[in-house]
């Protein structure tokens, strides 16, 4: 029940009515009995955004597209690992002051230790964009050796020579006999083009691990071929409940009740009509 003693945390982010956050984080405050709510707004600008966050004292925000470079420059301070992946997804407000990080990261790597090791492993990111560089710095931060494969090969090339991994040519499938880890941060997949994979089911291979970002629908055509040719899946979903496990611990310093994260983010999909 909200009262005068709530404390809040907001979504800002445009577009935003697809967000799961305010499902997964409202369910784990009440889980712990927590006198928080979680909020989503549109926000046009990340100037905007800060603001209300300072404005109506709220706890912490999770921020999203397309806002997770420019909030940087809205906050008092953003630690190292916001800086070197260049966008911050998490605020959080400590004495008045707004602290910027990144959990994606962290996302990435929680989801993909639930199945493997990820030290010195080779892996192939698809993508270039924000979710690209989390899933770098994080595979990076884990000792695995990362080559990064992108349609736009010169922002591809930037990428790379930003984070020091290898460029390999678009579409050169044959790699994937040399790795043993595969992340698609693009949105291939997802919506418009739902039954759709960059990559076709004959070069998959079995014992590989492969993650797909995308989670609407959760099991994605990629999944689906990477399944069928004996690899080991991981959802997006994943990725997904565990940058939120991570922005939890943030903003309330307690023990995140992960099934119950995982739980609302089941069903709320399971209950999207569109
Ligand atoms: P972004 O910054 O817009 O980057 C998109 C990347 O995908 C770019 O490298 C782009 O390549 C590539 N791409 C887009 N359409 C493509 C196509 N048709 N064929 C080949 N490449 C294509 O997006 P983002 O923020 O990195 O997010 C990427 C995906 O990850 C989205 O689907 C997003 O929903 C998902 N994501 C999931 C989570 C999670 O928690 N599960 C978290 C963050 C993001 P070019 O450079 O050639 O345009």
């Amino acid at each position: 029940m909200i009262n005068a003693q709530t404390a809040y945390v907001a979504i800002f982010g445009n577009p935003i009515a697809h967000s799961l956050s305010p499902q997964m984080h409202n369910a784990a405050f009440n889980h712990l009995g927590l006198n928080i709510a979680f909020l989503a707004f549109k926000a046009d600008k990340a100037a905007e955004a800060a603001a209300a966050i300072r404005t109506l004292g709220l706890l912490g925000a999770s921020i999203t597209i397309p806002h997770k470079e420019a909030i940087m420059g809205h906050l008092d301070e953003v630690d190292d690992v916001g800086r070197a992946i260049g966008a911050v997804n998490t605020v959080v407000a400590q004495e008045g002051r707004l602290l910027g990080s990144n959990t994606d990261w962290l996302g990435v790597v929680r989801a993909l230790e639930q199945v493997t090791e990820l030290g010195g492993k080779r892996c192939l990111v698809l993508g270039a964009g924000g979710a690209a560089r989390a899933a770098i710095f994080g595979l990076q931060n884990r000792g695995a050796e990362v080559c990064l494969m992108n349609r736009n090969q010169e922002r591809g090339h930037s990428l790379a020579a930003e984070m020091n991994c290898t460029l390999v040519e678009w579409q050169s499938w044959d790699l994937l006999e040399e790795m043993e880890l595969l992340v698609n941060a693009t949105p291939v997949g997802m919506s418009a083009t739902r039954d759709q994979s960059l990559i076709s089911a004959q070069q998959l291979r079995g014992g590989m691990v492969v993650l797909d970002m995308v989670y609407r629908p959760l099991e994605t055509r990629l999944l689906k071929d990477a399944a069928t040719a004996g690899s080991i899946c991981v959802s997006g979903l994943e990725m997904l409940l565990h940058q939120g496990v991570a922005q939890f611990e943030i903003w309330t310093g307690r023990e995140a009740p992960v099934e119950v994260m995982r739980q609302a983010l089941v069903e709320s999909l399971a209950n999207e009509t569109d």
